[in-house]
């Protein structure tokens, strides 16, 4: 039967292939009943999950000398929890009692302990029960296959190219993992459209939908799947009419990109002359080679926080290096801005265990980017030093996260000079005149732009963030994705307020949120006087067409004018006047 199911379209583009379906460990548990002659092959896999998730633990234990110590103690934790007879003896004792499989009698067995531990009156020992779900998390996706290692595996063996990611929803680390394989589109139930998420799946120029709400349990695995991207529109077992006339107008979208790879080397500069800098951003050193294929004049947007992901350890100094280093290598003399990690929210290192308090603690507003540099200084002075060491092959610029006190900028100067220092003591040239940035991506860091005008080299406004801080709007809750809007009044405000100042002490400034790459935004940015775009390469040419048929002394004043407006219907149609 064919049906449609609308979300998000985060991603433009179509794609059309089957659907592979990914599990979300504890939350699809299936309960089976086991015939009594394959009870003990059951406790048999059982236990070999458990030795796994062992293992694991402590291979990632035996590489972590650069972690920090409470890493350390998580894994202990988490062993210990692996060898208590609650985990290990009661679920196999329920396999055999009421022969069931292997996952439901460990999810039976957690929610007891769950229960148990929420009675217990110390807070600690309570809070202990999200390292019991983590465990049993990791066990269950050992015995069902790590959420997307099957799916991984069958990608890479399977001869199709057109296979459709299904999935509650997925972290930015699952996504980067997905980099290396050809997936022809994302959908999932949950997540906003400026979430790293979306973010990923736009800077590797596939469709993707998110927010469909209960995609994933209305879609069976193989089936076919069309994905247009950019309506937010998924059909499922499509007739053979519509599938032609997507297949129609996917064949269109790849001409219209064909023709714009003819823009590749033409100058980014507006009618009238003025030349606008269009830069990309990269998750990955092997994001490179896409860059140049786009023709960026640099790397405006560095996310290293991704070098982190999807590990069990920290990269040691000598690792970062390497990767800051093919990175500027790659750029070949174009400059590259590294930005040091923005961990924390939903980019977490441990995200099981604070996937519990996410709600309550609100992690976008805690301890995240260059809060949690300052508060783990020697990851923190691991990066600095890596891309210092980096920064004697070629251009590199730094640039810090989330800042919104003179203090914090104050301290992150502090601790470059102290990296900077130890690596003259060793004798280790770096560029001494290193440029440093900060992100504008909090109201109070428009707002009081003066205080990173008068500390810093360069700015870069961070719209994704800034957008949702300014109108209070989670970027990765699908339920206020309504909400999330580049053109409300207030954001205009505070992106005009930053580059008319920074204009007149004469700093740079860029734009690397998702805005930059947004070619219906393009001449808005140009008229309010942005000569700098950073953006996934899979935009730099939508967004240089847009570029090379704008006059930007024309534009100015029309884009004055839109600024003064403060009722979204009038806004909207001064834009589209703009554009046309
Ligand atoms: C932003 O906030 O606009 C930004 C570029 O950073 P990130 O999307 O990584 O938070
Ligand atoms: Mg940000």
């Amino acid at each position: 039967m064919s049906f449609t199911l609308h979300g998000l379209g985060v991603s433009g583009g179509i794609a059309i292939g089957r659907a592979m379906l990914m599990s979300h460990a504890t939350l699809e548990v299936a309960h089976l009943t086991i015939a009594p002659r394959l009870v003990d092959k059951e406790v048999a896999r059982f236990e070999a999950a458990i030795a796994a998730v062992k293992a694991e633990l402590l291979q990632v234990k035996e590489s972590t000398e650069h972690a920090p110590a409470e890493l350390a103690a998580f894994i202990d934790i988490h062993t210990m929890f692996l060898e208590d007879p609650e985990l290990v003896d009661k679920p196999r004792e329920i396999i055999r009692e009421r022969r069931c499989n292997a996952e439901w009698a460990l999810v039976q067995q957690m929610e007891q302990l769950v229960e148990q531990f929420d009675r217990f009156e110390d807070a600690y020992l309570r809070e202990r029960k999200l390292d019991v779900v983590q465990v049993v998390e990791r066990v269950i996706k050992e015995l069902l296959g790590h959420p997307g290692r099957h799916a991984l595996k069958a990608a890479k063996n399977s001869k199709e190219d057109s296979l459709i990611v299904v999935a509650h929803d997925l972290s930015p680390a699952d996504t980067i993992a997905f980099k290396e394989h050809r997936f022809a589109a994302f959908i999932t139930d949950v997540g906003g459209a400026t979430s790293h998420t979306a973010i990923l799946a736009r800077s590797m120029a596939i469709p993707a939908v998110l927010g469909l709400e209960n995609g994933r349990g209305l879609i069976r695995d193989g089936e076919q799947l069309i994905v247009d991207g950019l309506r937010g529109v998924v059909i499922v077992n499509p007739d053979q009419r519509v599938l032609e006339e997507y297949q129609l107008r996917k064949e269109q979208i790849e001409l219209e990109r064909s023709k714009l790879k003819r823009l590749k080397s033409a100058k980014s500069e507006s009618l009238d002359g003025v030349s606008v800098q269009l830069f990309a951003n990269i998750e990955l050193p092997g994001d490179v080679p896409v860059a140049l294929e786009a023709g960026a004049e640099g790397v405006g947007l560095f996310r290293t926080e991704f070098l982190f992901l999807n590990r069990g350890d920290m990269p040691d100094e000598d690792e970062q290096y390497e990767a800051y280093k093919k990175v500027v290598k790659g750029m070949a003399g174009r400059p590259v801005t590294i930005r040091t990690f923005d961990l924390g929210a939903d980019k977490d290192l441990r995200p099981e265990t604070t996937a519990g308090d996410r709600v309550k603690t609100n992690p976008a507003l805690g301890r995240r980017a260059i809060r949690l540099s300052l508060a783990e200084p020697r990851m923190f002075q691991t990066q600095l030093r890596a891309i210092l060491r980096a920064s004697k092959h070629g251009p590199i610029k730094l640039l810090i996260p989330m800042l919104a006190h003179a203090h914090e900028i104050d301290q992150a100067l502090a601790a470059l000079e102290q990296a900077k220092s130890s690596l003259r003591g060793e004798k280790v040239s770096f560029d001494e005149n290193i440029e440093v940035g900060g992100m504008i991506e909090i109201p109070a860091a428009a707002l009081a732009v003066g205080l990173f005008l008068r500390r810093l080299d360069f700015l870069s406004i961070g719209t994704n963030d800034l957008i949702q801080y300014t109108l209070a709007i989670d970027r990765s809750d699908e339920q206020v994705a309504a909400l999330y809007d580049p053109l409300h009044p207030a954001v205009l405000m505070l992106i005009a307020h930053t580059l008319a100042s920074a204009e007149k002490v004469g700093i740079p400034v860029s734009v690397c949120g998702e805005m930059a790459g947004d070619p219906e935004l393009t001449r808005l940015l140009l008229g309010m006087g942005l000569r700098i775009f950073s953006m996934h390469p899979s935009q730099i040419l939508k967004v240089k067409h847009r570029v090379l048929k704008s006059d930007v002394g024309e534009l100015a004043p029309n884009v004055r004018r839109i600024l003064r407006l403060d009722e979204p219907a009038k806004l909207r149609e001064a834009l589209e006047k703009l554009n046309a």
